[in-house]
């Protein structure tokens, strides 16, 4: 049971639209606050879109992510869980980018999650854009290779772009499966579609042991047995979870640099993640959602949406991890 100092503010005591907008309206806790040691569960933001090739704006994520996610309430509709109950959650703030230096913001962004995971805190993080998915593995796996389930439009395994370029949104797991932080082995990508480069990315992915999914097998299989396989992939070991908001079809979701026809809907989504109940889940993203696509804010509803069916997974794993045996 967690602290009454963690829970969020009730839409029965003070309205949605109303109050300083936090995620989820959790405490915002600082790491001089003295509950910060109390934290099980962070909620990050990192307000950054230096590795975008195309269409940019992720930056802006976090800020609306936060306002839309004040819509969301305590307890899941169908498993019942209550995230914050089971766990402490706080809204850590922002990793403070540097939008003008590349190297300096996955830096910065790297000694975060080195902190977090050293005060053993789990985090759940709104992008920006997927380049911050790297720095945050620096920052957790830094034991050894971790699994991940990974719902994306795109593979983002590739080498370089423009002539030698490593770092951007396109590259961060070919760089984390280089540096060890991944075992490809126990990496699946779901949704893989759209119009292609080359299919280098899937070629390196494949020789590497990753399972890559398409969309079709999706579509046509089925979550369940999709996400059997996702399971059998992971097993019980660590693992962590990066949603890229355009695995959704764009009628959904328009709200992102590269949206991709033909995608899931926020149904299969949300069902997607229920079925990662009782993983051994270290860590969970949210990213490109890009608010200058999307003014309305439709697309960051969903994004807060698939945070809350992400907290609720990671919230049953950290508190059976923390369970005293
Ligand atoms: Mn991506
Ligand atoms: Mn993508």
């Amino acid at each position: 049971m967690s602290d009454t100092a963690f829970q969020p503010v009730s839409g029965f005591d003070l309205p949605r639209y109303a109050g300083v907008p936090t995620f989820m309206r959790l405490p915002h806790i600082t790491p001089e606050d003295p509950l910060y040691t109390s934290v099980d569960i962070g909620l990050v933001g990192v307000p950054w879109d230096g590795g975008t090739t195309n269409r940019p704006g992720a930056r802006h994520g976090p800020r609306q992510l936060r306002d839309l996610s004040t819509m969301i309430r305590a307890v899941h509709p169908v498993s019942l869980t209550k995230p914050f109950e089971l766990c402490n959650c706080a809204d850590l703030g922002d990793v403070a980018p540097n939008p003008a230096d590349l190297e300096a913001t996955l830096d910065r962004t790297t000694n975060f999650y080195t902190q977090l995971k050293a005060r053993n805190i789990t985090p759940l993080t709104a992008g920006g854009d997927h380049l911050i998915s790297l720095p945050i593995l620096r920052g957790l796996a830094s034991d050894g290779p971790i699994g991940m389930i990974h719902f994306d439009a795109h593979t983002d395994l590739f080498n370089e772009y423009f002539g030698g370029t490593r770092y951007t949104h396109g590259t961060p797991f070919r760089r984390a499966i280089e540096e060890g932080l991944l075992d490809p082995q126990r990496v699946i990508q779901i949704g893989i579609r759209g119009t292609m480069y080359d299919g280098e990315d899937i070629a390196f992915g494949r020789d590497n042991g990753v399972t890559i999914l398409m969309i079709e097998d999706l579509m046509e299989r089925g979550f369940a047995d999709v996400m059997q396989q996702a399971r059998d992939v992971v097993s019980n070991l660590p693992t962590y979870c990066s949603f890229d908001i355009d695995f959704l079809d764009p009628s959904f979701a328009p709200g992102t640099g590269t949206p991709e026809i033909g995608g899931p809907d926020t149904y299969t989504a949300q069902r997607c993640i229920r079925e990662m109940r009782g993983l051994n889940l270290v860590g969970a993203d949210l990213v490109e959602v890009s608010p200058p696509f999307d003014p309305s804010g439709g697309t960051a509803w969903v994004g807060a949406s698939i945070m809350f069916e992400l907290l609720c997974v990671l919230a049953e794993s950290v508190a059976a991890s923390k369970k005293p045996s």
